[in-house]
């Protein structure tokens, strides 16, 4: 398995060393042709404008576009961000997934913050059902979620912190931050399955 991670700006070697933990092979991506021979992609925090911008500056866009129409993409904070149809305000975006995401939606007072998770879709790599605990850093919230991306995961208010919508997935929050490898995991089978597609029922 090889992943990319998009090396622009932003947390990218937590991500880098996150995977290798995982024994993956990792890539870092600054240029087009270092989408080749990938398997996926994770899109760091960071800030959503400056990686947008030189996204644009570095040629990206259409390419990671086409990646994302095919490859496992991961966006984490100012990467799910990126990854969104609508952020409600002109930045460069991928709009990959039907989602509409609110930037630094907790404001001030509360701009960094940790709390437990529930995440069923977890237990398709771990079946011990254990809450995850998320870190938030000027995090956005994930307003609506449309067409073919659902709900991964909700705050006890009901707002939307996560959300997949087939082969791309949507983090507000950090799990390069932490121990718990269950998203990266996650995401490493995503990326087999797109890998690997099932065979089509005869
Ligand atoms: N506030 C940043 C943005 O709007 C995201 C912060 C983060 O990635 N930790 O792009």
């Amino acid at each position: 398995m090889r992943i990319g991670v998009l090396a622009l700006q932003g947390d990218f070697s937590e991500h880098i060393a996150m995977l290798r933990r995982l024994q993956v092979d990792v890539v870092q991506v600054r240029l087009p042709e270092h989408l080749e021979q990938l398997d996926g992609l994770i899109i760091p925090g960071g800030e959503s404008t400056t990686i947008g911008k030189l996204a644009v500056d570095f040629g990206l866009i259409e390419p990671l576009r086409q990646f994302g129409a095919h490859k496992a993409i991961w966006g984490t904070c100012a990467g799910a961000i990126f990854l969104s149809r609508d952020a409600r305000r002109p930045q460069p975006l991928l709009e990959l997934m039907d989602i509409t995401v609110e930037r630094n939606a907790f404001g001030r007072q509360i701009a960094s913050f940790e709390v437990d998770l529930v995440v069923p879709e977890l237990q398709l790599v771990d079946p011990s059902a254990q809450p995850y605990h998320a870190v938030f850093i000027r995090a956005p919230l994930i307003e609506t979620v449309r067409g073919e991306a659902r709900v991964l995961a909700q705050l006890d208010n009901g707002r939307i912190v996560a959300a997949r919508q087939r082969h791309l997935l949507a983090t507000s929050f950090h799990p390069e931050l932490t121990d718990d490898d269950r998203f990266h995991r996650l995401f490493l089978h995503m990326a087999s399955e797109v890998r690997q597609p099932r065979a089509a029922p005869v």
